[in-house]
């Protein structure tokens, strides 16, 4: 015989004898319902009541309203009967109402994104039924009106204006300024008001039925998961695959049904500094929980501690203290006595600090809600570093504790949060770079450095940055783009300074020539104000104060415990010594990744290079003109005297050019101390270190500089032009082209290193995707390397290994390997070849793929581990094969993503590198990238 389906149990009760959720029951009962349970559990007073799970919830997406409301209503009707059962009193009717509260309450905390019904079950009967049982008229009336507009508006979808316009010409009318000064009789007028309100813009009477209120009531909350706001508070806070919310049915209890009642909000500890000084937290006399978010009244503190002080912060005496804003310790000391040794209780029972609702209805405490608090990242560091040193957690538990990306607030200059509420928004672009930057805009890196030098803060505002603009970018305060993604280059140097940048701001129309900005009706000029939070990519206009970020003992602490468990090596990307000093502050272990050409664009360094380009293509002509490999060969052959002096002005500007970047390399070696550093040839297409036609300013300063016309630039630039300038002529091809260059950089990083003790070279080759392409750059890295040696007099500690950016060098990565002593995983140009997405141009869809779920992340953020992922890991195995003991990192900008960390310690990289900032962000990710994998 066919069984029947097992039935699904959709609600779960609490409070009385027999509480049927608990703590660990999250997913299904979100968080307020499995602590409300726990609670419950824990003998904490909590009004009775059920949770609707969040399975519920999907099957409503899923089903429709009909039939998941058919299939609850029996558990429900059971789980009402039994609140009446122990609360002795009757839904809808009798002499003691049992009125309800419907909340939302996901697995995931989203405050104040779902929505909320008090009060419900009030109708004319239980109205008067409730005036007759308080004798409170006004109490009861004015729980109605709030009812009223509280449905109407998230239920029936009136516009709650209209309600707080009748409110404010009622009190007008009466001349008062609070609610609580309106008598019962104008509650009366105004619930009449209200009434009609609802009758005009929903066309019906308001729902006098408990029970079709109830249900009304779960339907809202069900429907509000969905909601524009909370949609886009889950995208924000990248909450993913949850079902749904839960709803939970709770019998009201009233903190403002006099003035022995009361409604609070408190914390177990300092939720933005984590101390532990005293019971943190805010409450209101004879109020409902939305006057304490509403912010009409001045709430009061929970202990005297914190009331005094808080009374000193404000300019209030303490008799006006004492009188008005008395603490809950003085104001109703036994509720204070109880509520203080629950919250001693839920802490040791969370083992974290929790943020907790309270009510009082005359004089009886109830606890309507427990979480872990949200925190700072101080608080964050400070609470779980406390924890451990009072044996309440242990180690591993608190390095856990902490969101990787949330140590960014402790490195970076930040907002004033109160100043950043108030000030006006342009626009928003994307979180390019943390931190906080205000300035003055100005339209070129040229003018950036100039302003600077007058010592004015500037934000550089670009349409998109290019190398060029590197000095500016290091004058500016902070770095604005119009168009680009994460990787841009605007985004990915500006990281690799700690500078803060907003990049690809799309609003934005910047005219160069107007000097100014437009976005929507604003305009902003040269010289105008603005400023940047690079952690959200908004832009404000005028100035936003900042505060320097410090770093505390407990944050030293938490890095400690990380660098304790983690097994992957962390190193920086830095091209400079002031930001391999800054990487080494934060606890890199070298650098992984040295973009040398950075270093050819500032001061004289751009001139020789340049100069050198200028010949370059006339070098190599006469080189297979002549059939030689060398350019020494050329000075035996005779030359016209055009030719000769090319071959020439390239061999100077390499002499110029190898004592720059020998010092340099010398300086890095310095800063590190000892730590090896991973130094890459040059790698982007020459066309980059020219000023392209759109710059004729540019383009006329250099042919000042180099003593040649407009037009031989312009020819230099038209020769250089590539289609696809991203597969073209860069990285090893450069060096395959212009061995002497790769000569060049090998000398100068081997002679530095030559002079710095106890300096670790690794010299890598980019772009390889052949093996033989590394074996032609490393037998001159090598052939250097002898005359260096013999020269110097000494034994060099060299590494030469290859980045794996190119999908061919992945698959072929054994052959490779040969050659190669270290793999370091070019993920930015592996994702660009292995996707097929253009690095500077996929911003504009790829978040529609994002939204649309064909990836999960931009995949130039989060390392697409499905695919890209297995190009790193298929190399990884095969390297291994043939070398066992080869260096795997990585320095993609995945480097510093705490997802991708996740992924480098699985397929067992020896390191990750990234920005010098996010250094202590990559140790924690990798210390719980190591914990999770032991628990596992
Ligand atoms: C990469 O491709 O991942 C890389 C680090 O090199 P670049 O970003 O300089 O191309
Ligand atoms: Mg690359």
């Amino acid at each position: 015989m066919k069984q029947p389906p097992p039935q699904v149990k959709y609600v779960y009760r609490f409070g009385g004898k027999h509480t049927e959720g608990d703590g660990a029951m999250r997913s299904l009962l979100g968080g307020k319902g499995a602590n409300l349970a726990e609670m419950a559990r824990l003998g904490l007073p909590v009004p009775p009541g059920f949770t609707i799970s969040t399975e519920a919830c999907a099957e409503f997406g899923k089903r429709g309203e009909k039939a998941l409301f058919d299939l609850i209503r029996p558990e429900v009707a059971a789980a009402l009967e039994n609140l009446e059962k122990l609360t002795g009193k009757t839904f809808g009717k009798g002499p003691n109402p049992l009125l309800l509260s419907v909340r939302s309450g996901a697995a995931a905390s989203m405050p104040g994104m779902m929505d909320t019904v008090l009060n419900l079950g009030l109708n004319d009967v239980t109205v008067a039924a409730m005036i007759k049982r308080t004798g409170n008229e006004r109490f009861v009336l004015d729980s109605f009106r709030r009812f009223i507009q509280m449905f109407g508006d998230v239920v029936m979808h009136i516009n709650s204006d209209l309600f707080e316009h009748a409110l404010e010409a009622l009190k007008k009318a009466r001349k008062v300024k609070l609610d609580c000064e309106l008598s019962a009789d104008d509650l009366k007028e105004l619930i009449a008001s209200y009434r009609k309100i609802v009758k005009k813009a929903a066309g019906c009477d308001f729902p006098s039925d408990p029970i079709d209120q109830l249900y009304r009531g779960i339907r809202a909350v069900f429907e509000s998961w969905d909601n524009p706001r909370a949609v886009r508070y889950r995208e924000i806070n990248d909450i993913r695959g949850l079902i749904g919310t839960a709803v939970n049915v709770q019998t009201m209890v009233f903190g403002n049904s006099g003035s022995d009642s009361a409604t609070g909000v408190a914390f177990t500890r300092d939720p933005s500094t984590g101390e532990n000084k005293y019971f943190y937290g805010e409450f209101l006399i004879n109020a409902q929980g939305e006057d304490v978010v509403a912010g009409i009244r001045t709430p009061q503190q929970i202990t005297k501690a914190g009331s005094v002080e808080w009374a000193k912060n404000h300019n209030i005496s303490e008799t006006v203290r004492r009188q008005e804003y008395p603490s809950l310790e003085e104001a109703m000391p036994e509720c204070f006595q109880k509520l203080d040794a629950i919250r001693r209780k839920l802490e040791a029972h969370y083992k974290d600090m929790q943020d907790m609702e309270f009510t009082i209805e005359n004089g009886r405490l109830y606890m309507l809600q427990t979480r872990n608090g949200k925190r700072t990242a101080a608080a964050a560091v400070k609470i779980a570093t406390d924890l451990v040193a009072e044996g309440m957690i242990d180690e591993r538990t608190a390095v856990m504790r902490i969101e990787p990306a949330q140590l960014d607030q402790l490195l970076h200059p930040v907002f004033v949060k109160s100043a950043e509420i108030k000030a006006r928004k342009l626009t928003t672009g994307l979180p390019a770079s943390p931190g906080a930057a205000a300035g003055m805009v100005v339209f070129s890196a040229e003018d950036a450095e100039r302003w600077n030098e007058l010592g004015k803060a500037v934000i550089l505002c670009r349409i998109e940055t290019s190398p060029e603009d590197i000095g500016g970018m290091h004058a500016a305060k902070g770095i604005l783009t119009a168009r680009g993604g994460m990787t841009s280059h605007a985004a990915v140097v500006a990281r690799g300074m700690g500078a803060c940048c907003v990049a690809g701001a799309g609003e934005l129309n910047i005219d160069y020539k107007a000097k100014k900005f437009t976005v929507g009706e604003y305009t902003v000029r040269e010289g105008d104000w603005i400023s940047l939070n690079g952690s959200t990519g908004a832009v404000y206009l005028g100035t936003v104060e900042t505060v320097e970020p410090e770093l505390t003992g407990p944050f030293g602490a938490i890095m400690k415990l990380a660098d304790k468990y983690r097994k992957l090596g962390i190193r920086t990307n830095a091209d400079t010594p002031r930001d391999t000093r800054v990487a080494v502050k934060f606890g890199a272990e070298g650098i992984g990744l040295c973009r040398t050409e950075h270093m050819f664009f500032e001061g004289d360094r751009i001139i020789a290079f340049r100069r050198l380009i200028l010949v370059a293509e006339t070098v190599k002509k006469l080189k297979i003109q002549h059939n030689v490999k060398e350019l020494a060969d050329l000075d035996k052959i005779a030359l016209n005297p055009a030719d000769r002096n090319a071959v020439e002005q390239y061999r100077a500007a390499l002499k110029a050019l190898l004592p720059l970047q020998r010092k340099d390399f010398v300086a890095m070696f310095k800063a590190l101390e000892g730590r090896p550093a991973t130094v890459r040839l040059l790698d982007p297409p020459l066309h980059e270190f020219l000023p392209q036609n759109d710059n004729p300013k540019g383009q006329k300063e250099m042919a000042e500089q180099l003593g040649i016309s407009v037009a031989a630039i312009k020819k230099l630039v038209a020769g250089l032009h590539e289609f696809n300038p991203m597969l073209g002529h860069r990285g090893c091809r450069l060096g395959i082209t212009y061995p002497e260059v790769t000569a060049m950089q090998a000398r100068a990083i081997l002679e530095a290193a030559a002079a710095v003790p106890g300096a670790k070279p690794e010299i890598m080759v980019p772009l390889v995707g052949n093996v033989k392409e590394l074996a032609l750059q490393k037998a001159i890295i090598l052939r250097v390397q002898s005359e260096v040696e013999k020269a110097k007099k000494c034994q060099l500690a060299v590494k030469i290994g290859t980045m794996i950016e190119v999908p061919r060098a992945a698959v072929t990565a054994d052959r490779i390997a040969e050659e190669a002593e270290f793999f370091s995983f070019g993920t930015n140009d592996l994702t660009q070849m292995g996707c097929g997405f253009s690095r500077d141009d996929a911003g504009k869809y790829l978040t529609d793929y994002v939204k649309q779920g064909i990836y999960e992340y931009d995949p130039f953020a989060v390392l697409d581990q499905e695919g890209v992922g297995e190009l790193v890991r298929i190399a990884a195995e095969k390297g291994r094969s043939v070398r066992k003991a080869i260096k795997l990192g990585i320095c993609g900008e995945h480097g510093g993503d705490p997802r991708t960390i996740g992924f480098c310690h699985k397929v067992g990289l020896s390191y990750v590198s990234c920005s010098p900032y996010r250094v202590p962000i990559a140790r924690l990710a990798a210390a719980q990238a190591a914990i999770r994998a032991d628990r596992k």
